[in-house]
């Protein structure tokens, strides 16, 4: 392990899927508490932290279609979607103690700031924990790609995703048991291969920027803080 972070600054993609928790649908406490507590002890390490937390545990604008929904609608709830998750995780922050403020794509003035580049960068300067909500703010788009351009607008150093494997295979470690991990790849690989790491918007949004993307395991407790200092955990991508 290191005695200085990795990275400074950084950018934390979670997916809505990551606060479900043991629940099928909605927010379960428990995870936002750990989230939490990981997040204080990085503060605490004098890392600026901004995060992107996607809707997939409430609605996706995809699956809404599905069952018969115009697209853009249901692209405004999953958008909407991922405001309630931002303030779920606002709350769990602000009780460990740490200044956090949420601020969405598409204003919400009542309930959150807006977002605004400069302003996002004072908050972070200032240790307060910023957590980018409401995606891009346009249908057609994912929380991984607004990940990708608020990490790139706002200078981080990387863009850690956290997902359920603990980095990229080549193949499902889930169902094959050969299937090996890398340590690092470049983004034209994960692109040629076919790697499932992000959709293709958000992957050549970094590449194209310059921006490390760190893929590792959340679900592990204390793998976030771990990530930062340990160069073993997950898969560097750039
Ligand atoms: N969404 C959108 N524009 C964006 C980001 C998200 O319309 O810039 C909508 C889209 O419908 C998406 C939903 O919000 O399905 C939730 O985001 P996402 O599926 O990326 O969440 P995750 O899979 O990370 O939980």
């Amino acid at each position: 392990p290191l005695q200085t972070p990795r990275f400074k600054r950084i950018l934390l993609k979670l997916s809505g899927e990551a606060l479900l928790g043991e629940k099928t649908f909605g927010i379960d406490a428990k995870v936002l508490n750990r989230l939490a507590s990981e997040i204080k002890i990085l503060i605490e390490a004098g890392i600026e932290i901004s995060l992107v937390v996607g809707g997939g545990n409430l609605f996706r604008g995809a699956e809404l279609q599905e069952s018969g929904m115009e697209r853009v609608t249901g692209d405004h709830m999953g958008m909407l979607a991922t405001v309630m998750n931002a303030l779920a995780l606002q709350d769990a922050i602000e009780k460990v103690g740490i200044p956090v403020r949420v601020m969405s794509a598409l204003p919400i003035d009542q309930v959150c700031e807006e977002f605004i580049r400069r302003r996002a960068v004072r908050h972070m300067e200032k240790k307060r924990v910023v957590i980018c909500a409401a995606g891009t703010g346009n249908p057609f788009f994912t929380t991984d790609t607004a990940a990708s351009l608020r990490a790139i607008e706002l200078e981080t150093d990387a863009m850690l995703k956290a997902t359920k494997v603990d980095g990229v295979y080549d193949a499902d470690p889930h169902c094959d048991k050969a299937a090996t991990k890398y340590k690092t790849l470049s983004y034209n690989q994960v692109l040629e291969d076919g790697l499932a790491v992000m959709d293709a918007t958000a992957v050549v949004m970094c590449r194209d920027n310059n921006l490390p993307l760190l893929v590792f395991n959340m679900t592990t407790p204390g793998e976030i803080v771990r990530a930062l200092f340990d160069p073993q955990v997950g898969t560097l991508i750039r």
